[in-house]
C-alpha cells in the first residue's frame, strides 16, 4: 500500500488526541501536519495539548515538537504537507460545513468525525462492514464540489455504534421492523475527563443535546443506497432512543429492543453475530477487529470496563440476548465512543477509502 501523509484537524482536542496515538505507529498514515483553533497555532502540540491529554499512553513523540497551524487560516500550507485530513472539531455546525468544505475545495479530502455533514445527501457515512459500496458517491460529490481528489466522508455518531452494528446482519434475514435502544453514554464522548466534568459524578445526566435526533435518523442513512448523485435513506426500521450520559470515562452501552417480520431463534442470532464479517475484514484493512460482533454468555456482561477494548476497542461486544414480551429480542450492546465509534472509525472508514482509490 502506497504511504499517505496525514493531518489531524482539532488535534488537541479528545478526538484529536485519539488519532494521534492511532496514527503514531499507523502501517500506511504519517502524521505531516497538526491543526487547532488561532488560540493554539503557533503552539508546539506538547504546550498546547499536554495540560489536558487524556489519553492512557503517553503523547507520541514524534508529534510533541510539531507546531500546531490555524485550522482556518493554514489551509494553503496544510494542502503542502498532507494527503489528505481527520477532521474533529468543536466549532458551530455551519462553521464545520465551510471548513470542511473548503479543504474538499482545495482538493484535501476530508475524513470528519464531526457532525456537520452527515445528513449532507452525497457524503457518504462509511462504518466499512455495513456499507462499504456507499464510497461510490463520492464521484458525485466531486461533481458538485468541481473538485478532482476533494471530497468528505463521515463517521456517523457514536451512540449507534453498537447497536447497528449488531442488528445490521438480522436487518435482512428477519425483516427488522421496530427498534428501541436507550444509550448509556461515556464523558469522553463529550469531550470530558472526571476532572473537567466534576457534576457527573454520583450522577446520571438523562440529556444530551441532538443525540436522540442522531442516533434515530442516521442508521437509516447508512441502511439506505446510493442512487444517483445521492443516498436515498432506508424508509424503515422505526427506531425509537433514550441517551443518558452516564458516570463511565469510556464506552457507550446501549439496551435493545428489536421487533422483526419473522421472529428470530435466540440461538441463530449468536450464530450469525459470531460469523458476521464485512469488506474490513475481508481486505484485511489494518485497524479492523478479526471479528466484529463478540457475544458473551455471562449473564453480567458487556461490563464497561473490560469489553470496551475488546480488539483494540473497534469490535462490538453483546450480552444478555433474550426473547421479549413486547418485542421478539433484547440484548445489551457496547462499544468504544472513541475508538470504534469517533478516530478509530474513522481510522478504518480512511483505510478502505485507501483501497478503494479514493486517496490517491
Ligand atoms: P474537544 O475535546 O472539545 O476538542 C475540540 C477541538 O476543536 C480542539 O482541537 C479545538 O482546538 C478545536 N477547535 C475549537 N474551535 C476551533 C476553531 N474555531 N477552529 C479550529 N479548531 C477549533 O472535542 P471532541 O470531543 O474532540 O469532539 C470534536 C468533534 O468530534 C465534535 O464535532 C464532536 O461532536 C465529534 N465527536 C466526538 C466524539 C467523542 O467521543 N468525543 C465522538 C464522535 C464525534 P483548541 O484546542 O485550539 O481550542
Amino acid at each position: 500500500m502506497k504511504q499517505f501523509s496525514v493531518g489531524i484537524i482539532g488535534a488537541t482536542g479528545m478526538v484529536g488526541q485519539r488519532f494521534a496515538t492511532l496514527l503514531e505507529h499507523h502501517p500506511w498514515f504519517t502524521v505531516t501536519a497538526l491543526a487547532a483553533s488561532a488560540r493554539s497555532a503557533g503552539k508546539t502540540y506538547r504546550e498546547a495539548a499536554g495540560p489536558r491529554w487524556a489519553m492512557k499512553t503517553p503523547m507520541p513523540a514524534s508529534m510533541e515538537d510539531m507546531v500546531l497551524l490555524d485550522a482556518t487560516a493554514d489551509i494553503g500550507k496544510i494542502k503542502e504537507l498532507v494527503d489528505f485530513v481527520f477532521c474533529a472539531v468543536d466549532m458551530p455546525k455551519d462553521q464545520i460545513r465551510a471548513l470542511e468544505e473548503a479543504y474538499a475545495r482545495e482538493e484535501i479530502p476530508v475524513i470528519s468525525n464531526n457532525s456537520a455533514h452527515r445528513s449532507t445527501p452525497d457524503v457518504p457515512m462509511i462504518v466499512p462492514e455495513i456499507n462499504a459500496d456507499h464510497a461510490a458517491v463520492i464521484d458525485a460529490q466531486r461533481a458538485r464540489l468541481g473538485t478532482k481528489r476533494g471530497f468528505i466522508a463521515v463517521k456517523s455518531n457514536c451512540s449507534l455504534q453498537s447497536y447497528v452494528p449488531a442488528l445490521h446482519p438480522l436487518k435482512d434475514v428477519y425483516g427488522l421492523k421496530n427498534v428501541l435502544a436507550c444509550t448509556y453514554q461515556a464523558i469522553s464522548g463529550a469531550g470530558k475527563t472526571f476532572e473537567s466534568f466534576p457534576e457527573i459524578l454520583d450522577n446520571v445526566i438523562p440529556f444530551i443535546g441532538g443525540e436522540e435526533e442522531k442516533s434515530e435518523q442516521e442508521p437509516l442513512k447508512m441502511w439506505g443506497r446510493v442512487q444517483g448523485d445521492r443516498i436515498v435513506n432506508a424508509t424503515g426500521p422505526s427506531i425509537t432512543t433514550q441517551c443518558l450520559r452516564v458516570p463511565v470515562s469510556d464506552g457507550h452501552m446501549a439496551a435493545v429492543f428489536a421487533s422483526f417480520e419473522k421472529k428470530p431463534e435466540i440461538e441463530d442470532i449468536k450464530k450469525i453475530w459470531a460469523s458476521f464479517s464485512g469488506p474490513a475484514q475481508e481486505l484485511e484493512l489494518p485497524s479492523a477487529p478479526k471479528q466484529f460482533l463478540h457475544y458473551f454468555e455471562e449473564d453480567n456482561r458487556p461490563q464497561a470496563k473490560l469489553d470496551r477494548e475488546l480488539e483494540r476497542g473497534m469490535a462490538v461486544s453483546i450480552g444478555r440476548l433474550r426473547p421479549d414480551h413486547q418485542y421478539d429480542i433484547k440484548f445489551v450492546c457496547l462499544s468504544h465512543n472513541t475508538l470504534r465509534g469517533a478516530a478509530g472509525g474513522a481510522v478504518l472508514m480512511a483505510e478502505l477509502l485507501a483501497v478503494k482509490g479514493y486517496l490517491a
